[in-house]
């Protein structure tokens, strides 16, 4: 079962997490699934709940930000969002097309309660001071 799969491997991440964070309970999870991942999110809720139970992230609630699939024309350059599931450029009906979304699958972000998760919340500053500094 796909959702099965998809929700051991985040559990998988979650769990690592939790190890080096020490975090208690993860309250909230966002994660962000392509399209062309074809999840259910009703099964993969449950999925994820049925193999949590006993783990900080049992009470988690899920959201799952869905994202569409785009895609870009080798034939002309266009760039355009494929709606059901229709592979074919809007501007010449070429299907060579190049996936440039829709194909991903990624924890965007959670919410835990821990002992370190307030320093762990300040850790980032120093990623986007350095982003800055780069541009
Ligand atoms: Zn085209």
């Amino acid at each position: 079962m796909h959702e099965m799969s998809l929700a051991t491997s985040l559990l998988a991440i979650l769990q690592d997490e939790v190890g080096k964070r020490n975090i208690i309970k993860i309250t909230r999870i966002k994660v962000v699934v392509g399209e062309m991942v074809n999840l259910a999110p009703q099964a993969f809720r449950f999925a994820f709940s049925s193999i949590a139970v006993d783990t900080p992230a049992a009470d988690a609630e899920l959201e799952i930000d869905v994202r569409p699939i785009k895609a870009r024309c080798y034939e002309c350059g266009e760039t355009f969002l494929v709606v059901g599931y229709v592979f074919c450029c809007p501007c010449c009906n070429s299907s060579q097309l190049d996936i440039i979304s829709g194909n991903e699958l990624y924890i965007d972000s959670f919410i835990a309660e821990g002992d370190q998760n307030n320093e762990s919340e300040r850790a980032k500053e120093p990623d986007e001071q350095e982003r800055c500094a780069s541009c």
